[in-house]
Protein backbone atom coordinates (compact mmCIF):
# COMPACT_ATOMS: atom_id res chain seq x y z
CA UNK A 1 0.00 0.00 0.00
CA UNK A 2 1.80 3.48 -1.49
CA UNK A 3 -0.50 5.88 1.05
CA UNK A 4 -3.57 6.47 2.57
CA UNK A 5 -6.09 9.03 1.85
CA UNK A 6 -9.03 10.65 3.57
CA UNK A 7 -11.14 11.09 0.35
CA UNK A 8 -10.18 10.01 -2.95
CA UNK A 9 -11.84 11.58 -6.11
CA UNK A 10 -12.29 9.74 -9.75
CA UNK A 11 -12.35 12.39 -12.05
CA UNK A 12 -11.35 16.19 -12.09
CA UNK A 13 -14.51 16.88 -14.17
CA UNK A 14 -16.68 20.03 -13.63
CA UNK A 15 -18.57 17.48 -10.66
CA UNK A 16 -15.38 16.06 -9.38
CA UNK A 17 -13.46 19.25 -9.20
CA UNK A 18 -16.87 21.09 -7.34
CA UNK A 19 -16.89 18.50 -4.50
CA UNK A 20 -13.06 18.70 -4.52
CA UNK A 21 -13.35 22.29 -3.53
CA UNK A 22 -16.07 22.15 -1.04
CA UNK A 23 -14.15 19.45 0.60
CA UNK A 24 -11.21 21.67 0.99
CA UNK A 25 -13.44 24.65 2.11
CA UNK A 26 -14.58 22.16 5.37
CA UNK A 27 -11.62 21.11 6.29
CA UNK A 28 -10.18 17.92 4.34
CA UNK A 29 -8.09 17.87 1.44
CA UNK A 30 -9.11 15.26 -1.17
CA UNK A 31 -7.05 13.67 -3.50
CA UNK A 32 -8.07 13.80 -7.33
CA UNK A 33 -7.46 11.29 -9.57
CA UNK A 34 -7.65 11.79 -13.39
CA UNK A 35 -7.19 9.98 -16.42
CA UNK A 36 -6.56 12.08 -18.78
CA UNK A 37 -3.13 13.39 -18.94
CA UNK A 38 -4.24 17.12 -19.02
CA UNK A 39 -7.95 19.12 -19.24
CA UNK A 40 -9.60 18.63 -21.96
CA UNK A 41 -9.86 20.85 -24.57
CA UNK A 42 -13.44 19.32 -25.09
CA UNK A 43 -16.50 20.95 -25.13
CA UNK A 44 -20.12 19.99 -23.74
CA UNK A 45 -21.91 22.24 -22.28
CA UNK A 46 -22.40 25.91 -23.30
CA UNK A 47 -23.75 27.03 -20.20
CA UNK A 48 -25.30 26.86 -16.76
CA UNK A 49 -29.35 26.80 -16.08
CA UNK A 50 -31.03 27.31 -12.97
CA UNK A 51 -30.07 27.34 -9.72
CA UNK A 52 -26.65 26.64 -9.62
CA UNK A 53 -25.91 30.25 -11.19
CA UNK A 54 -26.39 30.87 -8.05
CA UNK A 55 -24.79 28.26 -6.23
CA UNK A 56 -21.66 29.82 -7.86
CA UNK A 57 -22.79 33.07 -6.92
CA UNK A 58 -22.55 32.04 -3.04
CA UNK A 59 -19.48 30.98 -3.58
CA UNK A 60 -17.60 33.59 -5.39
CA UNK A 61 -17.18 31.71 -8.26
CA UNK A 62 -19.63 33.51 -10.52
CA UNK A 63 -17.64 36.48 -9.92
CA UNK A 64 -14.44 34.39 -11.19
CA UNK A 65 -16.26 33.37 -14.40
CA UNK A 66 -18.40 36.13 -15.60
CA UNK A 67 -18.47 39.38 -12.27
CA UNK A 68 -21.54 40.13 -11.12
CA UNK A 69 -24.53 37.67 -11.45
CA UNK A 70 -27.37 39.20 -13.41
CA UNK A 71 -30.49 38.77 -13.41
CA UNK A 72 -32.68 35.95 -14.06
CA UNK A 73 -33.95 35.53 -18.05
CA UNK A 74 -36.97 36.95 -19.10
CA UNK A 75 -37.65 33.97 -21.26
CA UNK A 76 -36.41 30.17 -21.56
CA UNK A 77 -37.15 26.69 -24.04
CA UNK A 78 -39.31 23.81 -22.82
CA UNK A 79 -39.38 20.97 -25.34
CA UNK A 80 -38.50 23.85 -27.76
CA UNK A 81 -41.40 25.83 -27.07
CA UNK A 82 -41.23 29.22 -25.95
CA UNK A 83 -41.64 29.57 -22.03
CA UNK A 84 -42.61 33.47 -21.31
CA UNK A 85 -40.76 33.91 -18.03
CA UNK A 86 -42.61 37.60 -17.74
CA UNK A 87 -46.03 35.85 -16.90
CA UNK A 88 -44.86 34.37 -13.54
CA UNK A 89 -44.57 36.06 -10.66
CA UNK A 90 -41.07 34.50 -9.08
CA UNK A 91 -38.25 34.08 -11.81
CA UNK A 92 -35.93 31.91 -10.78
CA UNK A 93 -34.71 30.61 -13.76
CA UNK A 94 -30.93 32.04 -14.01
CA UNK A 95 -28.49 31.83 -16.91
CA UNK A 96 -25.02 31.83 -17.31
CA UNK A 97 -23.81 31.21 -21.14
CA UNK A 98 -19.86 30.20 -20.73
CA UNK A 99 -18.83 27.15 -21.98
CA UNK A 100 -17.94 23.98 -20.30
CA UNK A 101 -14.14 24.02 -20.62
CA UNK A 102 -13.81 27.59 -19.07
CA UNK A 103 -16.53 26.37 -15.66
CA UNK A 104 -13.65 23.48 -15.06
CA UNK A 105 -10.68 25.64 -15.48
CA UNK A 106 -12.09 27.96 -13.28
CA UNK A 107 -12.85 25.32 -10.80
CA UNK A 108 -9.20 23.42 -11.56
CA UNK A 109 -7.96 26.72 -10.48
CA UNK A 110 -10.06 27.37 -7.45
CA UNK A 111 -9.09 23.45 -5.94
CA UNK A 112 -5.66 24.49 -6.18
CA UNK A 113 -5.98 27.73 -4.04
CA UNK A 114 -7.36 25.46 -1.61
CA UNK A 115 -4.63 23.10 -1.68
CA UNK A 116 -6.34 19.88 -3.50
CA UNK A 117 -4.18 18.03 -5.38
CA UNK A 118 -4.80 17.22 -8.85
CA UNK A 119 -3.28 14.13 -10.53
CA UNK A 120 -3.43 13.89 -14.37
CA UNK A 121 -2.60 11.33 -16.18
CA UNK A 122 -3.93 8.47 -12.84
CA UNK A 123 -6.91 6.45 -13.85
CA UNK A 124 -8.48 4.13 -11.39
CA UNK A 125 -8.24 0.49 -12.19
CA UNK A 126 -9.39 -1.31 -9.15
CA UNK A 127 -11.77 -0.94 -6.02
CA UNK A 128 -12.27 -3.09 -3.23
CA UNK A 129 -13.70 -1.87 -0.35
CA UNK A 130 -14.35 -3.25 4.02
CA UNK A 131 -15.91 -1.66 6.81
CA UNK A 132 -13.06 0.55 7.31
CA UNK A 133 -11.56 1.70 4.32
CA UNK A 134 -11.26 1.28 0.00
CA UNK A 135 -8.34 0.21 -1.55
CA UNK A 136 -7.62 1.65 -4.77
CA UNK A 137 -6.03 0.34 -7.97
CA UNK A 138 -4.44 2.72 -9.52
CA UNK A 139 -2.49 3.40 -12.93
CA UNK A 140 -0.13 6.33 -13.68
CA UNK A 141 2.51 7.45 -15.80
CA UNK A 142 4.98 5.50 -13.69
CA UNK A 143 2.85 2.37 -13.57
CA UNK A 144 0.41 0.97 -11.65
CA UNK A 145 0.26 0.98 -7.54
CA UNK A 146 -2.39 0.81 -4.71
CA UNK A 147 -3.70 3.51 -3.00
CA UNK A 148 -6.01 3.31 0.00
CA UNK A 149 -8.93 5.66 1.29
CA UNK A 150 -11.77 5.92 3.69
CA UNK A 151 -14.07 7.08 1.34
CA UNK A 152 -13.97 7.36 -2.79
CA UNK A 153 -16.43 9.69 -4.95
CA UNK A 154 -17.26 8.38 -8.51
CA UNK A 155 -16.90 11.62 -10.13
CA UNK A 156 -16.10 9.80 -13.41
CA UNK A 157 -18.83 10.42 -15.99
CA UNK A 158 -21.66 8.51 -17.34
CA UNK A 159 -19.41 5.19 -18.16
CA UNK A 160 -18.32 5.60 -14.17
CA UNK A 161 -15.56 2.70 -13.85
CA UNK A 162 -16.24 3.77 -9.78
CA UNK A 163 -19.54 2.75 -10.43
CA UNK A 164 -18.70 -0.43 -12.20
CA UNK A 165 -16.32 -1.73 -10.24
CA UNK A 166 -18.84 -0.96 -7.07
CA UNK A 167 -21.25 -3.36 -8.79
CA UNK A 168 -24.16 -0.25 -8.71
CA UNK A 169 -26.63 -1.01 -11.32
CA UNK A 170 -27.40 1.74 -13.87
CA UNK A 171 -30.65 1.04 -15.14
CA UNK A 172 -32.35 3.16 -18.10
CA UNK A 173 -32.91 3.28 -21.63
CA UNK A 174 -30.96 4.00 -24.74
CA UNK A 175 -32.74 5.75 -27.59
CA UNK A 176 -30.49 4.86 -30.51
CA UNK A 177 -32.60 6.80 -33.20
CA UNK A 178 -30.91 10.28 -32.33
CA UNK A 179 -28.21 12.11 -34.62
CA UNK A 180 -26.97 15.38 -33.84
CA UNK A 181 -24.28 17.33 -35.82
CA UNK A 182 -23.33 20.54 -34.26
CA UNK A 183 -20.63 22.82 -35.50
CA UNK A 184 -18.90 26.42 -34.95
CA UNK A 185 -19.24 27.74 -38.21
CA UNK A 186 -20.02 31.09 -40.00
CA UNK A 187 -23.25 31.91 -41.43
CA UNK A 188 -23.50 34.77 -44.67
CA UNK A 189 -24.90 38.09 -43.22
CA UNK A 190 -27.99 37.60 -45.73
CA UNK A 191 -29.46 34.97 -43.27
CA UNK A 192 -28.55 37.02 -39.98
CA UNK A 193 -31.53 38.76 -38.54
CA UNK A 194 -29.32 42.01 -36.45
CA UNK A 195 -32.39 43.00 -34.72
CA UNK A 196 -33.09 39.40 -32.94
CA UNK A 197 -29.89 37.65 -33.13
CA UNK A 198 -31.59 34.56 -35.14
CA UNK A 199 -31.37 33.51 -38.63
CA UNK A 200 -33.40 33.77 -41.26
CA UNK A 201 -34.87 31.10 -42.96
CA UNK A 202 -36.82 31.19 -46.28
CA UNK A 203 -40.20 29.83 -45.62
CA UNK A 204 -39.64 30.01 -42.00
CA UNK A 205 -39.31 33.43 -40.87
CA UNK A 206 -36.46 34.21 -38.45
CA UNK A 207 -35.63 31.16 -36.36
CA UNK A 208 -34.60 33.23 -32.70
CA UNK A 209 -31.49 32.87 -31.12
CA UNK A 210 -31.10 30.15 -28.32
CA UNK A 211 -33.92 28.54 -29.35
CA UNK A 212 -34.56 25.05 -30.46
CA UNK A 213 -36.87 25.29 -33.39
CA UNK A 214 -38.57 21.28 -33.80
CA UNK A 215 -40.06 20.53 -37.32
CA UNK A 216 -41.64 17.34 -38.45
CA UNK A 217 -38.24 15.85 -39.31
CA UNK A 218 -36.05 17.01 -36.99
CA UNK A 219 -34.32 20.27 -34.25
CA UNK A 220 -32.39 22.85 -35.27
CA UNK A 221 -30.56 25.28 -32.76
CA UNK A 222 -28.82 28.31 -33.99
CA UNK A 223 -26.65 29.79 -31.15
CA UNK A 224 -24.46 33.11 -31.69
CA UNK A 225 -22.29 33.11 -29.23
CA UNK A 226 -19.86 36.08 -28.73
CA UNK A 227 -16.94 32.98 -29.50
CA UNK A 228 -18.67 31.84 -32.36
CA UNK A 229 -21.67 30.76 -33.57
CA UNK A 230 -22.76 27.01 -32.82
CA UNK A 231 -25.23 25.38 -34.96
CA UNK A 232 -26.98 22.00 -33.99
CA UNK A 233 -29.15 19.86 -36.22
CA UNK A 234 -31.01 16.72 -34.76
CA UNK A 235 -32.49 14.35 -36.39
CA UNK A 236 -33.91 10.73 -36.09
CA UNK A 237 -32.84 7.75 -38.09
CA UNK A 238 -33.96 4.27 -38.45
CA UNK A 239 -30.39 3.71 -39.79
CA UNK A 240 -28.24 1.70 -37.99
CA UNK A 241 -24.99 3.14 -37.25
CA UNK A 242 -22.10 2.44 -40.16
CA UNK A 243 -19.34 0.09 -38.77
CA UNK A 244 -16.95 2.39 -40.08
CA UNK A 245 -18.29 6.38 -39.87
CA UNK A 246 -16.15 8.55 -41.29
CA UNK A 247 -15.52 11.35 -39.16
CA UNK A 248 -17.83 14.69 -39.30
CA UNK A 249 -17.24 17.07 -42.13
CA UNK A 250 -19.04 20.57 -41.92
CA UNK A 251 -20.88 19.33 -44.97
CA UNK A 252 -22.65 16.47 -42.61
CA UNK A 253 -23.65 19.16 -40.71
CA UNK A 254 -25.01 21.40 -43.42
CA UNK A 255 -26.68 18.30 -45.35
CA UNK A 256 -28.42 17.56 -41.55
CA UNK A 257 -29.37 20.53 -41.71
CA UNK A 258 -31.06 20.61 -45.02
CA UNK A 259 -33.34 17.88 -43.84
CA UNK A 260 -34.56 19.16 -40.99
CA UNK A 261 -35.10 22.67 -42.25
CA UNK A 262 -35.99 22.05 -46.15
CA UNK A 263 -33.02 24.86 -46.71
CA UNK A 264 -29.56 24.81 -47.66
CA UNK A 265 -27.72 27.16 -45.45
CA UNK A 266 -24.63 27.66 -46.03
CA UNK A 267 -21.86 27.09 -43.98
CA UNK A 268 -18.24 28.58 -43.65
CA UNK A 269 -15.18 27.41 -41.73
CA UNK A 270 -15.37 28.97 -37.85
CA UNK A 271 -13.32 32.37 -37.32
CA UNK A 272 -11.64 32.95 -33.95
CA UNK A 273 -9.11 30.80 -31.65
CA UNK A 274 -10.83 28.17 -31.07
CA UNK A 275 -10.99 25.48 -30.13
CA UNK A 276 -14.26 24.71 -32.80
CA UNK A 277 -16.80 22.22 -32.25
CA UNK A 278 -17.67 19.60 -35.18
CA UNK A 279 -19.21 16.89 -33.54
CA UNK A 280 -21.61 13.91 -34.57
CA UNK A 281 -23.51 12.62 -31.18
CA UNK A 282 -25.67 9.00 -31.82
CA UNK A 283 -28.24 8.50 -29.39
CA UNK A 284 -28.87 9.07 -26.29
CA UNK A 285 -28.79 7.14 -22.51
CA UNK A 286 -31.26 8.01 -19.72
CA UNK A 287 -29.94 5.96 -16.57
CA UNK A 288 -29.66 6.67 -12.99
CA UNK A 289 -28.22 4.89 -10.58
CA UNK A 290 -29.76 2.50 -8.43
CA UNK A 291 -28.03 3.69 -5.37
CA UNK A 292 -25.87 7.15 -4.96
CA UNK A 293 -23.74 5.33 -2.02
CA UNK A 294 -22.65 2.00 -1.29
CA UNK A 295 -20.91 2.02 2.15
CA UNK A 296 -17.42 4.05 1.57
CA UNK A 297 -18.11 4.91 -2.20
CA UNK A 298 -20.12 7.72 -3.26
CA UNK A 299 -21.38 9.06 -7.30
CA UNK A 300 -21.87 11.94 -7.79
CA UNK A 301 -22.75 13.57 -11.11
CA UNK A 302 -23.21 12.07 -14.55
CA UNK A 303 -21.48 8.82 -12.82
CA UNK A 304 -24.77 8.84 -10.97
CA UNK A 305 -27.11 9.94 -13.39
CA UNK A 306 -27.54 10.61 -17.37
CA UNK A 307 -29.93 12.02 -19.40
CA UNK A 308 -30.34 14.26 -22.54
CA UNK A 309 -28.70 17.46 -22.59
CA UNK A 310 -31.86 19.44 -23.31
CA UNK A 311 -32.43 22.67 -21.69
CA UNK A 312 -29.09 21.92 -20.41
CA UNK A 313 -29.78 20.55 -16.97
CA UNK A 314 -26.74 18.55 -16.30
CA UNK A 315 -24.73 21.03 -14.09
CA UNK A 316 -27.71 22.34 -12.20
CA UNK A 317 -28.09 18.78 -11.19
CA UNK A 318 -24.15 17.69 -11.22
CA UNK A 319 -22.77 20.69 -9.34
CA UNK A 320 -25.33 20.97 -6.17
CA UNK A 321 -25.25 17.11 -5.88
CA UNK A 322 -21.11 17.81 -5.08
CA UNK A 323 -22.66 20.88 -2.55
CA UNK A 324 -24.54 19.02 -0.91
CA UNK A 325 -22.51 15.90 -1.19
CA UNK A 326 -18.97 18.02 0.33
CA UNK A 327 -20.09 19.26 4.11
CA UNK A 328 -21.59 15.74 4.66
CA UNK A 329 -19.09 13.80 3.66
CA UNK A 330 -16.38 16.27 5.76
CA UNK A 331 -18.46 15.86 9.13
CA UNK A 332 -18.63 12.35 8.48
CA UNK A 333 -15.00 12.02 8.01
CA UNK A 334 -13.91 14.06 11.30
CA UNK A 335 -16.49 12.13 13.59
CA UNK A 336 -18.83 15.21 14.47
CA UNK A 337 -21.64 14.38 11.95
CA UNK A 338 -25.15 13.25 13.40
CA UNK A 339 -26.22 9.54 12.87
CA UNK A 340 -27.53 9.04 9.41
CA UNK A 341 -26.15 12.59 7.78
CA UNK A 342 -24.42 11.15 4.88
CA UNK A 343 -27.37 8.87 3.84
CA UNK A 344 -29.24 12.25 3.16
CA UNK A 345 -26.90 12.39 0.39
CA UNK A 346 -28.92 10.19 -1.40
CA UNK A 347 -32.76 11.16 -0.25
CA UNK A 348 -32.03 14.11 -0.96
CA UNK A 349 -30.16 13.89 -4.48
CA UNK A 350 -31.81 10.86 -6.11
CA UNK A 351 -35.12 12.59 -6.03
CA UNK A 352 -33.97 15.39 -7.73
CA UNK A 353 -32.55 13.46 -10.16
CA UNK A 354 -35.53 11.43 -11.16
CA UNK A 355 -37.11 14.43 -11.74
CA UNK A 356 -34.42 16.15 -14.14
CA UNK A 357 -35.11 12.43 -15.45
CA UNK A 358 -38.46 13.25 -15.97
CA UNK A 359 -38.06 16.15 -17.67
CA UNK A 360 -35.85 15.88 -20.16
CA UNK A 361 -37.51 12.80 -21.40
CA UNK A 362 -40.87 14.82 -21.82
CA UNK A 363 -39.01 17.10 -23.28
CA UNK A 364 -37.57 14.60 -25.76
CA UNK A 365 -40.93 13.15 -26.49
CA UNK A 366 -42.09 16.84 -27.44
CA UNK A 367 -39.87 17.14 -29.67
CA UNK A 368 -40.22 14.20 -31.77
CA UNK A 369 -41.14 13.71 -35.12
CA UNK A 370 -44.93 13.07 -36.23
CA UNK A 371 -48.25 14.78 -36.69
CA UNK A 372 -49.63 13.58 -33.02
CA UNK A 373 -46.41 15.41 -31.24
CA UNK A 374 -47.56 18.31 -33.52
CA UNK A 375 -51.34 17.85 -31.45
CA UNK A 376 -49.45 17.48 -28.46
CA UNK A 377 -47.17 20.53 -28.95
CA UNK A 378 -49.85 22.56 -29.84
CA UNK A 379 -51.96 21.74 -26.86
CA UNK A 380 -48.91 22.22 -24.86
CA UNK A 381 -48.87 25.39 -26.63
CA UNK A 382 -51.85 26.74 -24.73
CA UNK A 383 -50.86 25.25 -21.51
CA UNK A 384 -47.60 27.45 -21.76
CA UNK A 385 -49.94 30.54 -22.00
CA UNK A 386 -51.27 30.21 -18.27
CA UNK A 387 -48.81 31.84 -15.70
CA UNK A 388 -49.22 28.93 -13.13
CA UNK A 389 -47.74 26.39 -15.62
CA UNK A 390 -44.96 28.80 -17.15
CA UNK A 391 -44.21 28.93 -13.16
CA UNK A 392 -44.39 24.78 -12.39
CA UNK A 393 -41.82 24.48 -14.88
CA UNK A 394 -39.62 27.50 -14.63
CA UNK A 395 -39.23 26.16 -11.19
CA UNK A 396 -38.83 22.67 -12.21
CA UNK A 397 -36.16 23.74 -13.91
CA UNK A 398 -34.04 26.05 -12.15
CA UNK A 399 -34.44 23.92 -9.19
CA UNK A 400 -36.71 26.48 -7.00
CA UNK A 401 -38.93 23.60 -6.56
CA UNK A 402 -36.49 21.42 -4.37
CA UNK A 403 -37.80 21.14 -0.81
CA UNK A 404 -35.62 18.81 1.49
CA UNK A 405 -37.49 17.18 3.88
CA UNK A 406 -38.78 20.09 6.84
CA UNK A 407 -37.94 19.90 10.41
CA UNK A 408 -40.63 22.47 10.79
CA UNK A 409 -43.91 23.76 9.11
CA UNK A 410 -42.46 26.97 8.53
CA UNK A 411 -42.73 27.31 4.97
CA UNK A 412 -38.71 27.77 4.08
CA UNK A 413 -37.75 24.83 6.06
CA UNK A 414 -36.15 22.38 3.68
CA UNK A 415 -35.85 25.14 0.32
CA UNK A 416 -33.33 26.94 -0.87
CA UNK A 417 -32.38 30.06 1.01
CA UNK A 418 -33.60 33.17 -0.36
CA UNK A 419 -31.08 35.99 -1.93
CA UNK A 420 -31.66 38.33 1.03
CA UNK A 421 -29.56 41.17 1.17
CA UNK A 422 -28.93 42.44 5.25
CA UNK A 423 -28.71 46.18 6.09
CA UNK A 424 -25.58 47.10 5.97
CA UNK A 425 -26.03 46.13 2.10
CA UNK A 426 -24.10 42.88 2.63
CA UNK A 427 -25.93 39.94 0.04
CA UNK A 428 -25.99 35.80 1.41
CA UNK A 429 -23.94 34.69 -1.06
CA UNK A 430 -21.12 37.10 0.33
CA UNK A 431 -21.64 35.56 3.74
CA UNK A 432 -21.62 31.99 2.04
CA UNK A 433 -18.23 31.78 0.20
CA UNK A 434 -16.51 29.93 3.34
CA UNK A 435 -19.21 27.20 3.32
CA UNK A 436 -19.75 27.67 6.79
CA UNK A 437 -22.96 27.32 8.20
CA UNK A 438 -25.01 30.13 9.46
CA UNK A 439 -28.32 31.37 11.90
CA UNK A 440 -29.21 34.08 9.79
CA UNK A 441 -30.87 35.97 13.58
CA UNK A 442 -32.72 39.19 13.01
CA UNK A 443 -34.24 38.44 16.49
CA UNK A 444 -30.84 39.29 17.67
CA UNK A 445 -32.11 36.78 20.45
CA UNK A 446 -30.82 33.29 19.58
CA UNK A 447 -26.98 33.20 20.16
CA UNK A 448 -27.52 31.83 23.53
CA UNK A 449 -28.84 28.69 21.57
CA UNK A 450 -25.89 28.59 18.93
CA UNK A 451 -23.53 28.28 21.60
CA UNK A 452 -22.93 24.75 22.19
CA UNK A 453 -22.66 24.99 18.49
CA UNK A 454 -20.32 27.95 18.18
CA UNK A 455 -17.63 26.19 16.87
CA UNK A 456 -19.52 25.17 13.47
CA UNK A 457 -21.95 27.62 13.15
CA UNK A 458 -22.29 31.34 12.44
CA UNK A 459 -24.09 33.39 14.17
CA UNK A 460 -25.40 36.48 11.79
CA UNK A 461 -27.22 39.24 13.27
CA UNK A 462 -29.11 42.35 11.26
CA UNK A 463 -32.12 42.63 9.35
CA UNK A 464 -33.28 41.75 5.66
CA UNK A 465 -36.40 41.94 4.16
CA UNK A 466 -37.29 38.27 4.13
CA UNK A 467 -40.53 35.98 5.08
CA UNK A 468 -38.82 35.23 8.26
CA UNK A 469 -36.86 36.63 11.24
CA UNK A 470 -34.46 33.97 11.72
CA UNK A 471 -32.84 31.42 9.42
CA UNK A 472 -30.18 28.42 10.14
CA UNK A 473 -28.96 28.13 6.29
CA UNK A 474 -27.09 24.25 5.81
CA UNK A 475 -23.48 25.13 3.92
CA UNK A 476 -25.35 24.04 0.54
CA UNK A 477 -27.68 26.71 0.60
CA UNK A 478 -30.84 24.85 2.32
CA UNK A 479 -32.67 26.05 4.89
CA UNK A 480 -32.69 23.69 8.08
CA UNK A 481 -34.80 25.91 10.05
CA UNK A 482 -36.83 29.15 10.24
CA UNK A 483 -39.34 30.89 12.17
CA UNK A 484 -41.13 33.95 11.59
CA UNK A 485 -41.73 34.95 14.84
CA UNK A 486 -40.97 38.24 16.33
CA UNK A 487 -39.64 36.94 19.75
CA UNK A 488 -39.40 33.63 19.77
CA UNK A 489 -40.37 31.03 22.77
CA UNK A 490 -39.65 27.77 24.09
CA UNK A 491 -41.01 26.15 21.20
CA UNK A 492 -39.23 27.57 17.98
CA UNK A 493 -35.42 27.51 20.45
CA UNK A 494 -36.16 23.71 20.86
CA UNK A 495 -36.54 23.35 17.31
CA UNK A 496 -33.83 25.14 16.72
CA UNK A 497 -31.64 23.24 18.77
CA UNK A 498 -33.15 19.80 17.11
CA UNK A 499 -32.31 21.67 13.63
CA UNK A 500 -28.48 22.15 14.89
CA UNK A 501 -28.29 18.27 15.96
CA UNK A 502 -30.21 17.03 13.17
CA UNK A 503 -27.59 18.91 10.87
CA UNK A 504 -24.17 19.94 13.14
CA UNK A 505 -24.36 17.20 15.82
CA UNK A 506 -24.03 17.39 19.50
CA UNK A 507 -23.72 20.20 21.17
CA UNK A 508 -20.51 21.21 22.65
CA UNK A 509 -21.88 20.67 26.24
CA UNK A 510 -22.98 17.13 25.45
C1 LIG B 1 -23.38 17.54 -26.03
C2 LIG B 1 -23.59 17.87 -24.59
C3 LIG B 1 -24.04 19.13 -24.25
C4 LIG B 1 -24.25 19.45 -22.92
N1 LIG B 1 -24.72 20.69 -22.62
C5 LIG B 1 -24.91 21.01 -21.33
C6 LIG B 1 -25.32 22.33 -20.96
O1 LIG B 1 -25.48 23.22 -21.81
N2 LIG B 1 -25.47 22.61 -19.65
C7 LIG B 1 -25.24 21.67 -18.67
O2 LIG B 1 -25.40 21.98 -17.50
N3 LIG B 1 -24.85 20.43 -18.98
C8 LIG B 1 -24.66 20.07 -20.28
N4 LIG B 1 -24.23 18.83 -20.58
C9 LIG B 1 -23.98 17.87 -19.49
C10 LIG B 1 -22.61 18.09 -18.86
O3 LIG B 1 -21.63 18.21 -19.85
C11 LIG B 1 -22.30 16.92 -17.93
O4 LIG B 1 -23.37 16.78 -17.03
C12 LIG B 1 -20.98 17.10 -17.19
O5 LIG B 1 -19.86 17.02 -18.04
C13 LIG B 1 -20.84 16.03 -16.11
O6 LIG B 1 -19.69 16.32 -15.35
P1 LIG B 1 -18.98 15.19 -14.49
O7 LIG B 1 -17.89 15.88 -13.77
O8 LIG B 1 -20.00 14.44 -13.72
O9 LIG B 1 -18.43 14.14 -15.56
P2 LIG B 1 -17.42 14.39 -16.78
O10 LIG B 1 -17.50 15.77 -17.29
O11 LIG B 1 -17.69 13.27 -17.73
O12 LIG B 1 -15.98 14.19 -16.13
C14 LIG B 1 -15.56 12.92 -15.70
C15 LIG B 1 -14.05 12.95 -15.60
O13 LIG B 1 -13.63 11.70 -15.06
C16 LIG B 1 -12.48 11.26 -15.78
N5 LIG B 1 -12.42 9.80 -15.63
C17 LIG B 1 -13.20 8.88 -16.21
N6 LIG B 1 -12.87 7.66 -15.81
C18 LIG B 1 -11.84 7.81 -14.94
C19 LIG B 1 -11.07 6.89 -14.18
N7 LIG B 1 -11.28 5.56 -14.24
N8 LIG B 1 -10.08 7.37 -13.38
C20 LIG B 1 -9.84 8.72 -13.30
N9 LIG B 1 -10.54 9.62 -14.03
C21 LIG B 1 -11.54 9.17 -14.82
C22 LIG B 1 -12.74 11.72 -17.19
O14 LIG B 1 -11.54 11.81 -17.96
C23 LIG B 1 -13.37 13.09 -16.95
O15 LIG B 1 -12.41 14.12 -16.89
C24 LIG B 1 -24.01 18.48 -21.91
C25 LIG B 1 -23.53 17.21 -22.25
C26 LIG B 1 -23.33 16.91 -23.58
C27 LIG B 1 -22.82 15.54 -23.93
Amino acid sequence: MEDTEDIVIAGAGPNGLMLACELALAGVRPLVLERLPEPTTENRANGLVGQVVRVLDRRGLHERLAGPIAPPVPGFVFGAMRLDLTLVERNSLNVLGVPQRRIEAMLGERAAELGVEVRHGHELTGLAQDADAVTLDVTGPDGPYRLGARYVVGADGGRSVTRKLAGIGFPGVTEDRAVSHSANATVPAEFTDPGSGGLRVPGRGVIPPFFHYRTETGLFAYAPFPTGTLVTAMEWTDDEEPADEPPVTLDDVRASIRRVLDFDLPLGAPEGEGPHLLRRLRGRNTRLADKFRDGRVLLVGDAAHVHSAIGGPGLNLGLQDAVNLGWKLAATLGGRAPAGLLDTYESERRPVAERVVMHTQAQSALISPGGDVTALRELFGELLRLPGTVQHIADLMSGADVRYEPGTDHPLDGRWAPDLVLDGGTRLAELTATARPLLLDFTGSLGDELRGWSDRVDHVTGHADVDATALLVRPDGYVAWATSAAEPDDTDRKALRAALERWFGHSLDA
